[in-house]
């Protein structure tokens, strides 16, 4: 597969450090807030990405932290804990407030489809981890104690421009207003690894270390998770696109400096969720959330269906119109694909399930990989029976419930009803009592319920 890799600034072959097998690590939230969807396209893409490589062959090892201690509201370690931020906005702990938005954060990507990385562990679950890896750069002389915080010297690692391809007075101006009021710094690209009461004494969440009683910096919580669950090498790191400096740039130079060697092949980077006047945040105009979406009217599908219309590494521009669009779009596709009858035979179906693999190997081509489902629907050569399959298919990386589409317009308890028909029906034809086979039959479809007998069991449309 080719991606762009933010490492050499181009695209690249991935070649896994072991054959078939992806070591693939992607930052969290910080549970602090609900996430905007411009956090979660940065999810979505990840989630293809993860499902792409499983449509190729590949097994992946994904490992996903969350971030409930340690991330500053400046990204050079200034303001408070974004956690301490929250709690005394809502009058909760901080471990209420991690608990709380860790499930709506869950339950967003349950939403848009987005399947729950195997492995997802806490910051404040591996407090041993950082304090080992923090020893050590102590003792290498990579880190040094100044005020009663430790800090990594960041002139100690001659990469460390590296992964941004900027140069020191470049970054500088562009993190002037975040990097000023931490003076215990000797140089200013200097981020604290460890935090002890100097810095804020009212700090909820507090363990003991040799450096005294405190708490993590983010940037070292993503490395020593990585570390833990996925072993000394990574393939891919992914995360959005702002996080690349200081947030990246930061794991790489304390991990390296830490295991001596190169860590991480491939750094992948998704792209701004921006909006006509530049890019969204939490913090301008409207805050978007999914439920919000929803609120609105909006499936979050529709969401997904217009992220995956862009590059993922490309700023998407979002505006209701454009939602509006997408949300169109999205109904009649589906509307085509729920039709789609389970009649003739599956043949001819391998030449789009290779354009489909090149669509990913193409740099994760997402909208490739949908032109590809209105392509098949189009082909008058293929069987209703073999366009259902390659769409079946397609939609285990695209996750737009293509199929699904039908048993989500219906409400529940007139699914039920109608499985528990089908059963009494199979139950009838296997006593060989057809007379009510068929008396069960006729009774559904004068309710408008037609039924389909294939192979693999009966299933049901909806005709009026
Ligand atoms: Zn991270």
């Amino acid at each position: 597969m080719i991606i762009y890799n933010t490492l050499t600034k181009k695209q690249e072959e991935i070649i896994p450090i072991n054959a078939g097998i992806i070591n693939m690590y992607t930052c969290g939230p910080t549970v602090y807030h609900y996430a905007h969807i411009g956090n979660l396209r940065t999810y979505i893409s990840e989630d293809v990405l993860e499902k792409g490589l499983n449509f190729l062959g590949y097994k992946v090892n994904r490992v996903m932290n969350i971030t409930d201690v340690g991330h500053l509201v400046g990204d050079g370690d200034s303001g408070e804990d974004k956690m301490l931020v929250a709690s005394e906005r809502e009058h909760k702990s901080a471990y209420e407030i991690a608990d709380y938005y860790t499930k709506a954060f869950k339950d967003d990507c349950q939403k848009l489809n987005i399947k729950w990385p195997d492995t997802v562990s806490k910051a404040t679950d591996n407090i041993e981890e950082y304090i080992k890896i923090i020893t050590k750069l102590l003792e290498t002389g990579y880190a040094y104690i100044s005020a009663g915080n430790v800090y990594f010297d960041t002139t100690k690692f001659p990469n460390y421009y590296e992964l941004s391809g900027r140069n020191a007075d470049d970054l500088m101006v562009a993190v002037r207003e975040d990097i000023k009021d931490d003076e215990a710094k000797k140089n200013p690209f200097d981020f604290g690894l460890w935090f002890t009461n100097s810095k804020f004494n009212n700090q909820e969440m507090q363990w003991d270390s040799p450096w005294g009683r405190g708490y993590p910096g983010w940037h070292i919580e993503c490395s020593g998770i990585a570390m833990k669950y996925l072993g000394e090498r990574l393939d891919i790191h992914c995360g959005a696109e702002d996080a690349i400096f200081p947030h990246h740039t930061n794991e790489i130079a304390q991990s390296e400096s830490y295991l001596g060697h190169k860590w991480c092949n491939y750094w992948v980077h998704m792209g701004f969720l921006n909006d006509l006047n530049g890019k969204m945040s939490k913090s301008s105009g409207e805050f978007l959330t999914v439920s919000l979406l929803e609120e609105k009217g909006y499936d979050p599908l529709a969401y997904r269906y217009l992220c995956l219309n862009s590059y993922y590494h490309n700023s998407l521009t979002f505006s209701y119109d454009i939602l509006d669009g997408a949300k169109n779009a999205y109904t009649k596709l589906l509307n085509k694909t729920k039709t789609l009858k389970d009649e003739g035979t599956l043949e001819n179906y391998e030449s789009y399930i290779d354009k489909f693999k090149d669509a990913i190997n193409n740099d994760l081509n997402t909208s490739m990989m949908v032109t590809l489902v209105y392509d098949v629907l189009k082909d008058d050569n293929l069987s209703g029976k073999t366009k259902r399959y390659l769409i079946n298919e397609f939609d285990k990386v695209l996750s737009l419930d293509l199929l699904k589409a039908q048993d989500n317009t219906i409400d529940l308890e007139l699914k039920a009803y109608i499985e528990e028909k089908i059963a009494l029906r199979n139950e009838a034809k296997q006593n060989k009592d057809y007379q009510l086979s068929d008396q069960i039959r006729d009774e559904l479809l004068a309710k408008g319920i037609k039924l389909v007998d294939t192979r693999e069991g009966t299933s049901f449309e909806i005709i009026k």
